[in-house]
C-alpha cells in the first residue's frame, strides 16, 4: 500500500473504485488529456477471484482505440485462434453430447463487423493492462469513506484500507465505480431495484496436472457438465494447469471442492484447489445513475447475472459515456447539462443487459442436466438429440449476443438525431487497417470534406472549441461521429450538429 504517497488536495475528477470500470473511466479521461485520480483499497488484483473471463469485442475495440488490444491479447493465456467453442458434456471425460462455436464474438477477426475479435482473459490481467496505463493515477490502499456534494464541488472523504486517519479531496466531479456496495451510490442517496437468484454458485480455482491432455473432447473456453450429480461449467485459465470452475447450486458451508470436481470429470482426477468464491447471481438497477456531480458506473449502478459475459463489459460502455462528457465539460467544449444524458443513454442499456443475462441464467447447467445422458450408450444416444437441441435452442443468445455487445444505440438520447445513435458501422479499409483507426478522440466528421455541409461543421466547431478530426473518405456518407464511436447524425449532417450534439440546445 502506497500510504506514504502525497494525496493531492483537489483533482478535476476522483474515481472511487479501482476495478475494471474505474480503471477504464480513468483511461477514457487521460484518453482526452483529463487529469483524475482513482482511490482503490486493493494493493494489487486479485488473481485467484478471477470472475470475469469474456472481453466482448465491443470492450476490445475501446481497449483498441486507446492502444491497449495488443497489449491484452499478447498476455491473455488463451489466445483468441486457440477455441472459440463450447462445449457440452456428461463429464469432463465423458461424452460429448454437442457444441457451440464461434462464442463471444471470437471469430470475428478479419470480418467487417468489428475492429476486434472478443477475447478471453482473466478480470485480474484486464485490470493489470489497465492499472499500468492509468499509472500514477491510481492511489491504491486507500478508500472513499464519504461524499458531500455542493454546488461548486465534491468534498471526498478518504482513509487507509486498513483504518486510520481521514483526509479530504476536493473534486469537480466523481465517478463511483466502487461495485456492489457503493459508497457513492449510498452518497447521492440511490438505491439499487431488482431482485437476486435463490441459487447460490460457488467458483473454485483450481490445478490440475495432466487433466486437459485426458479431455477427449478438445480445446474449448468452456465445458458445460450436465451431468444431474453435479452440473457445472468449467474452464483452463491458462494453457498450463490452471482452471476455473461455476458449480450452480451449491452452498459453501456444504461444499467439498475435491469432490466436487471430480464428479465433474467423472474420474478421480488430481486436483490442487486454489481458491474458492461462493457469488450469488443479482438483477439490480440503481434507480437513478446520478446527482449533478457523482456519476454511478459498472457495477455500483447496475448487476447482471454473469452469463453470456456482460457485466464488466457494460460497465467499460459506461466508463467511455461519462469519461468523454465529463473531457468536454471539464475542458469547456459543452455545458454541464451534457452530463445528464449519461443516465438517459446508459441506463436503458443496463436494463437490457439485466434482461437478457436472467434469461441465460433461466436455462444453465441443472436445467439441462438429465439423468438418463449418464446411462448406458444406448440411453444416452436416445436421450442425446433431444438434450442437444434443447441446449442450441435455449443457450444461442449466451454465446452469440452481438445485438447486444455491437448493437446497442443511443435511440432515445436528446443528443443524437433521429434514427441515429448506434455504433458507428465498422469496415476494414484495407487489411488491418479499420475505419475506426480514422476517429480521432473527439468529434470526428468522417465523408467527403469537399462538401459545403462539411465546411460548416468545422466552422461550428472551430466557433465552440471542440476537437473535430476530419476523416476525408468520400466513399462515406458524411458521417458526424461522437467521441464514443457512436453516431450523432449520418447521410447530411445539418449546421448546429455539434451543439446539439453536446446539449448545447438542450
Ligand atoms: C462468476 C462471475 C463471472 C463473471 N464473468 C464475467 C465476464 O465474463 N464478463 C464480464 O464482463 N463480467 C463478468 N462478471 C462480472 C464482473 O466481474 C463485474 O461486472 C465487474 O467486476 C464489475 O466491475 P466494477 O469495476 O464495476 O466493480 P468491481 O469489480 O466490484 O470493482 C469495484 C472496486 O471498487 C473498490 N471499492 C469498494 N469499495 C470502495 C470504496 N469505498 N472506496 C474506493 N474503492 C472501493 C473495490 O476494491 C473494487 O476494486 C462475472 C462475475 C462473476 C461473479
Amino acid at each position: 500500500m502506497n500510504l506514504d504517497t502525497p494525496i493531492p488536495t483537489s483533482v478535476p475528477v476522483l474515481v472511487a473504485g479501482g476495478g475494471p470500470v474505474g480503471l477504464a473511466t480513468a483511461v477514457e479521461l487521460r484518453h482526452h488529456g483529463v487529469r483524475c485520480l482513482v482511490v482503490e483499497p486493493r494493493a494489487s488484483v486479485s488473481w485467484l477471484r478471477p470472475r470475469a473471463k469474456t472481453t466482448s469485442a465491443r470492450t476490445m475495440e475501446l481497449l483498441r482505440r486507446w492502444g491497449l488490444a495488443e497489449t491484452l491479447r499478447s498476455r491473455a493465456p488463451l489466445p483468441v485462434s486457440w477455441s472459440q467453442e463450447a462445449v457440452f458434456v456428461t463429464n469432463l471425460l465423458g461424452r460429448e453430447i454437442t457444441r457451440i462455436g464461434a462464442c463471444f464474438g471470437l471469430d470475428l477477426a478479419g470480418s467487417d463487423l468489428a475492429a476486434e475479435p472478443g477475447q478471453q482473459a482473466p478480470q485480474p490481467l484486464v485490470e493489470e493492462v489497465l492499472r499500468e496505463a492509468v499509472g500514477d493515477a491510481l492511489l491504491t490502499g486507500w478508500q472513499v469513506s464519504g461524499l458531500s456534494e455542493d454546488a461548486d464541488g465534491v468534498t471526498v472523504r478518504v482513509a487507509p484500507a486498513g483504518g486510520g486517519e481521514e483526509r479530504e479531496i476536493r473534486a469537480e466531479y466523481v465517478v463511483g465505480c466502487d461495485g456492489p456496495r457503493s459508497v457513492s451510490r449510498a452518497a447521492i442517496g440511490a438505491r439499487y431495484e431488482g431482485r437476486q437468484d435463490e441459487r447460490p454458485n460457488f467458483n473454485i480455482v483450481f490445478r490440475a496436472p495432466g487433466l486437459a491432455e485426458r479431455i477427449p473432447h478438445g480445446p474449448a473456453v468452456h465445458y458445460w457438465v450436465l451431468d444431474p450429480a453435479q452440473p457445472g461449467i468449467v474452464g483452463r485459465l491458462d494453457l498450463k494447469e490452471t482452471w476455473w470452475c461455476i458449480a450452480q447450486g451449491v452452498r459453501a458451508e456444504n461444499a467439498d471442492p475435491v469432490r466436487l470436481l471430480r464428479t465433474l470429470a467423472g474420474a478421480d482426477i488430481d486436483v490442487e484447489i486454489l481458491a474458492t468464491d461462493p457469488w450469488t447471481a443479482r438483477m439490480l438497477l440503481a434507480d437513478r445513475y446520478a446527482s449533478e456531480r457523482v456519476f454511478l458506473a459498472g457495477d455500483a449502478a447496475h448487476q447482471n447475472p454473469p452469463f453470456g459475459g456482460h457485466g464488466f463489459n457494460t460497465g467499460v460502455g459506461d466508463a467511455v459515456n461519462i469519461g468523454w462528457k465529463l473531457a468536454a465539460v471539464l475542458k469547456g467544449w459543452a455545458p454541464a447539462r451534457l452530463l445528464a444524458t449519461y443516465e438517459s443513454e446508459r441506463r436503458p442499456i443496463a436494463a437490457d443487459t439485466i434482461e437478457a443475462a436472467a434469461l441465460n441464467m433461466a436455462t444453465g447447467a441443472p436445467e439441462l442436466a438429465d439423468p438418463s445422458l449418464m446411462g448406458d450408450a444406448a440411453e444416452f444416444e436416445k436421450v442425446r438429440p433431444a438434450v442437444a437441441e434443447a441446449v442450441l435452442r435455449t443457450k444461442d443468445s449466451e454465446f452469440h449476443s452481438l445485438e447486444l455487445v455491437l448493437g446497442y444505440a443511443y435511440v432515445n438520447s436528446p443528443i443524437v438525431f433521429p434514427g441515429a445513435g448506434e455504433r458507428l458501422p465498422h469496415r476494414w479499409l484495407a487489411p488491418g487497417a479499420s475505419l475506426y483507426d480514422h476517429l480521432g478522440p473527439g468529434f470526428t466528421l468522417l465523408g467527403d470534406q469537399n462538401s459545403s455541409e462539411a465546411a460548416v461543421v468545422t466552422a461550428e466547431a472551430r466557433a465552440l472549441g471542440v476537437p473535430l478530426h476530419v476523416a476525408d473518405l468520400p466513399d462515406e456518407p458524411l458521417t458526424l461521429v461522437r467521441p464514443d464511436q457512436h453516431v450523432a447524425c449520418r447521410g447530411s449532417v445539418p449546421a448546429g450538429a455539434l451543439r446539439h450534439s453536446l446539449a448545447h440546445d438542450l
